[in-house]
């Protein structure tokens, strides 16, 4: 996988639950995105806090890691040209009052916490999440050969 052209997503508890996952997949196909790992699983206590330890020092901290151990999330990575810039475009703002229209959070997320999607926001991010969650044998990327 070459650093720009992936990024790693998950659709979040509350999308899960809601029936919004294969709608949510469909507006990452439409715009261009290529899944190259996925899976659905349920992160424990400690995984959520481990992925979001950056934001251990945030008022929201405890409510976040409670609310992303909660259900199952479905957890990808997606190949494009300057994929995370263009996800981060596609999710819109962290906030679904601030998201443009047409985005998948303004469309999806029911509250800033509870905001359907997780995008990375750098290309050194979107490596150390996708390995969190996938191993090398379970990444497709299309340039390489696997069929
Ligand atoms: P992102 O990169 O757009 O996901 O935003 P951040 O990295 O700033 O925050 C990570 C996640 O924490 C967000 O996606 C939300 O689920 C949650 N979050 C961010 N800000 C708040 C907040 O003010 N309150 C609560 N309850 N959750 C928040």
């Amino acid at each position: 996988m070459k650093p720009g052209e992936f990024t790693f997503t998950m659709i979040k508890p509350t999308a899960v639950k809601l029936g919004k996952l294969v709608p949510i997949l469909h507006e990452i196909d439409e715009a261009g995105f290529s899944v190259i790992a996925m899976k659905m699983t349920r992160l424990s206590r400690a995984q959520a806090e481990r992925f979001y330890a950056i934001h251990k020092e945030r008022p929201f901290f405890e409510e976040l890691v409670f609310f992303m151990s909660s259900g199952p999330v479905l957890a990808a990575v997606l190949q494009k040209e300057n994929a995370v810039e263009d996800y981060r475009n596609l999710i819109g703002n962290t906030n679904p009052s601030d998201a443009k229209d047409g985005t998948i959070r303004k469309k999806f997320a029911i509250s800033v916490q509870e905001n359907a999607v997780h995008g990375s926001d750098s290309d050194e991010n979107a490596l150390i999440e996708a390995n969190f969650f996938f191993s090398q044998f379970e990444i497709y990327p299309h340039d390489e050969e696997y069929c």
